[in-house]
């Protein structure tokens, strides 16, 4: 199977009426963030397989026809805060949403809140690691880990208690977006201990489990 990975910018392969033929072996979908809510329930309905998500640090909330609000995408399952054992999928994820906090909007946080929030997750981790023999297969954030693939501009910086997650849990698999890929040099999957880091910006299609040489 595959994991189809997206993150903060929209695609023409992925918004296209050819989707099911472009991503035959997609199993599940993860979004990284700031991703508009109609172009992930595109996808989660054209693929019709689940669609796990956290929100970026742009957030918007939408009106719809019958006045209510809501910021959050139809029928996808928000990972924020949560550890979350896909029994279908044989599959363990977790995820944190937003970005270090640089203005005063929602979605954004000091590192000492990022602490809190992963060390909040610890619980659902040994639980993981009890029932299902491993802590966590997928980690999934918006921002990246400190000094991994982040930027060095405050709203860009990395995640230390990100880095320390994957480090001590030892995930396959760390998905973020949040860091704009606008040149080739820039790495975007970085094997990091035990965890391959890798920034889903844009598009990835993931194989799994992960191949040793991928
Ligand atoms: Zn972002």
């Amino acid at each position: 199977m595959k994991i189809l990975a997206l993150s903060d910018v929209e695609l023409p392969a992925v918004y296209s009426t050819r989707i099911r033929e472009r991503f035959p072996d997609a199993a599940l979908v993860i979004s990284c963030g700031d991703l508009p809510y109609y172009y992930l329930e595109y996808v989660l309905s054209a693929l019709d397989i689940p669609l796990y998500y956290v929100h970026g640090n742009h957030v918007t909330e939408i009106t719809q026809d019958d006045g209510e609000t809501r910021a959050e995408p139809w029928g996808a399952i928000n990972l924020h805060r949560k550890v979350i054992y896909d029994r279908k999928l044989d599959l363990a994820l977790a995820g944190i949403e937003g970005s270090l906090r640089y203005s005063h909007k929602p979605h954004q946080y000091s590192q000492a809140r990022m602490w809190w929030m992963v060390l909040g997750l610890v619980p659902g981790l040994l639980l993981n690691k009890l029932l299902h023999g491993r802590y966590l297969d997928i980690f999934v954030t918006h921002s990246a880990p400190e000094n991994i693939q982040d930027d060095t501009d405050l709203p860009h910086r990395g995640i230390a208690a990100f880095r320390w997650l994957i480090k001590t849990f030892k995930p396959r698999l760390h998905l973020h977006g949040h860091v704009h890929l606008y040149t080739p040099i820039k790495p975007w999957k970085t094997r990091f201990h035990q965890t391959l880091v890798v920034n889903a910006y844009g598009f990835r299609e993931i194989p799994w489990p992960l191949p040793k040489d991928w």
